[in-house]
């Protein structure tokens, strides 16, 4: 419902990921004008730099944030970044409404010791470099050895894994980049250990993502069914609590057990109840050699959540190559009240709060720097609305914020910011990549540094 206290109101939308996209679509609703920014000359946040490049469906559905930028009052700057090109102070300045959905990209810590080794690596950075996002253009990982070790329980880990041990010619027709294209061909990794901290029946992968696993052209899953005998109260939470999905999962997982991997196939082997306690490697600082393990028990606690708790029983995995897949943190912005517990700004249902509760007007979030690394892509959109919700409720009750420049149109101030790019730059830099991808049936070949991206970008004109 197009309001008169919203119509031709200004909102700024800082990131343009699927929860960006969601929120600005729904503000076009409400009569807003909208601008959204990112950081990157591409658009789509992590449905292009995470989502796995064997997925090219779920990819997809950037066709429908495609038809939200043609919609009339939707802008798009890339490659203007807040706090490096803007100030949340001058975004204040000039908009209504700011809405910060510039998402989570950065890794937890395991909090051991050893655990910046070389060959130890952080999963937002591997996941960076091999979709072909600017700032991983120049890692580099070991896939020189035999075993790697993926810590972590979530879809992302077997994304990983699966990466891992993907044939190069399933590979090949895919959107990876180029330089991870080439490097994942060469790698010796023929074993690719899953850690879950929990048991089986706590694992967060999702049902179709576990499944997926049994139709690896060169790899085999592998658990021993010792892994899966669960303890009772997993067994009790199991009957009485779980979602049907851990119950699959373990139903999957049994599958897998009493399957015989093939001899000379690679291996995704999951284990659970073990917890890292130590990146072992020669002398302080060389590279990893192993992975010291603490097994783990189900105990349950007051609240009655099942959590791990580390028995004496230690063990070594040896392995050259560690990632650690355990959550996605968010950075903190300069004005910004942060969680750095939660590592995500600091809201009540999508209004910015300080400390004591109260909302800086004007500002809300969305999406997984509202609500932390969680959920699938069609999440954001009931996201969004929950935080769009909160911003027709205090326009309709006054708590509006006036912008001192907010008569001016922003947008000249925000084309001379960074080396910013329009919808148009974006729909150049696309054409550029399907056509580079289609003598090679490849959906796209992605263009990965920032500067080609710009001269590809500044060809549309
Ligand atoms: C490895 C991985 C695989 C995934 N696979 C799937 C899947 O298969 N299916 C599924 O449903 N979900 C998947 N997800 C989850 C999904 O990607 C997220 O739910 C979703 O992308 C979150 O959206 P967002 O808009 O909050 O953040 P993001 O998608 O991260 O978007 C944030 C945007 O903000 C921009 N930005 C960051 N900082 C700034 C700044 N300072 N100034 C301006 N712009 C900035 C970024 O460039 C980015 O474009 C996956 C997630 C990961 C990490």
């Amino acid at each position: 419902v197009v309001t008169g206290e919203t119509q031709g109101r200004r909102a700024v939308v800082v990131g343009s990921g699927p929860s960006g996209f969601y929120c600005a679509d729904q503000l076009l609703g409400e009569g807003f004008l909208v601008d959204v920014i990112d950081a990157l000359p591409t658009p789509f946040g992590l449905v292009r730099a995470g989502v796995a490049p064997d997925h090219p469906k779920i990819k997809a559905v950037t066709r429908v944030y495609d038809r939200i930028a043609g919609k009339q009052g939707f802008r798009f700057f890339g490659g203007v970044e807040l706090g490096a090109d803007v100030t949340r102070e001058e975004l204040l300045d000039r908009y209504h409404v700011v809405v910060y959905a510039f998402g989570a990209a950065d890794d937890n810590k395991l909090g051991v010791p050893g655990e910046d080794r070389p060959g130890s690596y952080g999963a937002a950075r591997f996941v960076a470099w091999y979709n072909g996002h600017p700032r991983g253009v120049d890692d580099e990982f070991v896939l020189s050895a035999e075993r790697a070790v993926v810590v972590g329980n979530g879809n992302v880990a077997i994304d990983i894994a699966r990466m891992l041990v993907l044939d190069p010619d399933e590979l090949a027709v895919t959107d990876i980049a180029d330089h991870a294209l080439e490097a994942l061909a060469a790698s010796t990794v023929r074993e690719v250990v899953v850690l879950g901290r929990r048991g089986p029946a706590q694992a967060a992968f999702s049902n179709p993502e576990l499944r997926e696993l049994a139709h690896l052209k060169r790899a085999d899953v592998v658990i021993d069914a010792a892994e899966l005998e669960l303890d009772t109260d997993s067994e009790r939470w199991l009957d009485e609590d779980a979602d049907p999905s851990a119950r699959i999962n373990v139903e999957v997982m049994r599958e897998y057990a009493a399957s015989e991997p093939a001899e000379g196939r690679l291996r995704v082997v999951l284990k659970f109840l073990a917890s890292p306690v130590e990146i072992v490697g020669d002398g302080d600082d060389g590279p990893v050699t192993g992975v010291r393990i603490a097994r783990n028990r189900i105990e349950t606690s007051a609240d009655g959540r099942l959590s791990a708790v580390p028995t004496e029983h230690e063990e070594i995995i040896e392995c050259g190559l560690v990632l650690r897949s355990i959550g996605y943190r968010g950075r903190p912005t300069a004005g910004l009240p942060f969680d750095e517990r939660r590592g995500l700004i600091r809201n009540a249902a999508g209004r910015v709060v300080d400390e004591a509760g109260l909302h800086h007007t004007g500002e809300y979030v969305v999406g997984w720097i509202k609500r932390g690394p969680s959920g699938v892509i069609g999440t954001n959109r009931k996201d969004a609305t929950d935080t769009v919700e909160c911003i027709r409720e205090d326009v309709a009750a006054g708590r509006v914020h006036q912008p001192s420049l907010g008569a001016e149109d922003p947008g000249p101030w925000l084309a001379g910011r960074g080396q910013a790019v329009g919808w148009d730059g974006w729909q150049a830099i696309d054409a550029h990549e399907r056509a580079r991808g289609e003598p090679q049936g490849r959906p796209r070949v992605k263009v990965v540094r920032l500067d080609d991206l710009h001269a590809h970008a500044r060809v549309s004109g």
